[in-house]
């Protein structure tokens, strides 16, 4: 029996995107995954807008953005967990789930991937998991490698160029607040489920 290849594509997802989607695609396709799952945060510690939309919501518009894809699935596992999320306790965690033969693979940007060496018990992170890092063409890599060469034990990453690394969240949802277009930036069944809301002080429908 092969060891299964699982991809984790951690996000806040307020709200999923294409660019997360790309990405997570991409990844599978050139890292061979067998999956990507999708692992909204339950309480994210590092966010900078400070309203964060209901976990409920976030997991419901992941779980609508990927439901046609059968190689994607979402996880619910940071969602369920009380107190601030962790990535490296979702890493054990599925670790304990998949067993020590899984190869579990943290899909991120590479901008993330500087945040993350940051977070508790970093110096673990690539015990557990390899690190798929997205970048934009034309991305600075040494920023990456001088800020690994800084840790202890740096996990491995390997970088991915994907090409709608311009899209955002942030950018999301101020265009639903200013009541400017968001068609084509995610998918049309996401942008309904907001408009239906009315998150992000849109007008809704
Ligand atoms: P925000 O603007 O609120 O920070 P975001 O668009 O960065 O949101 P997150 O949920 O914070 O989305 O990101 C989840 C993961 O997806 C992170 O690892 C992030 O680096 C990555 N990511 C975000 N946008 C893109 C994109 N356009 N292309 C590829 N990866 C992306
Ligand atoms: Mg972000």
């Amino acid at each position: 029996m092969s060891r299964i290849r699982l991809g984790i594509m951690g996000g806040t997802f307020d709200p999923v995107h294409y660019g997360h989607l790309v990405a997570a695609e991409e990844a599978l396709a050139q890292f061979r995954l067998d999956r990507v799952a999708f692992m909204p945060t339950g309480h994210p510690q590092a966010k900078r807008h400070p309203v964060v939309t209901p976990a409920s919501d976030r997991y419901l518009m992941t779980v609508i953005a990927t439901a046609s894809n059968p190689d994607f699935e979402v996880s619910s596992l940071e969602v369920d967990r009380p107190g601030p999320t962790y990535t490296v306790d979702t890493l054990r965690e599925l670790r304990r789930v998949h067993g020590e033969d899984a190869e579990l693979f943290f899909i991120t940007g590479a901008d993330a991937v500087l945040e993350m060496l940051g977070w508790k018990d970093a110096g673990e992170l690539g015990a557990l998991a390899s690190f798929i890092a997205a970048t934009r063409p034309g991305y600075d890599l040494a920023l990456l490698s001088s800020a690994l060469d800084l840790i202890e034990r740096p996990p491995h990453v390997d970088l991915m160029e994907v090409p709608a690394l311009a899209i955002s969240s942030t950018d999301i949802r101020e265009r639903v607040a200013a009541g400017r277009p968001v068609r084509y930036l995610l998918p049309e069944p996401v942008a309904a489920y907001i408009a239906k809301n009315g998150l992000y002080g849109g007008g809704g429908a």
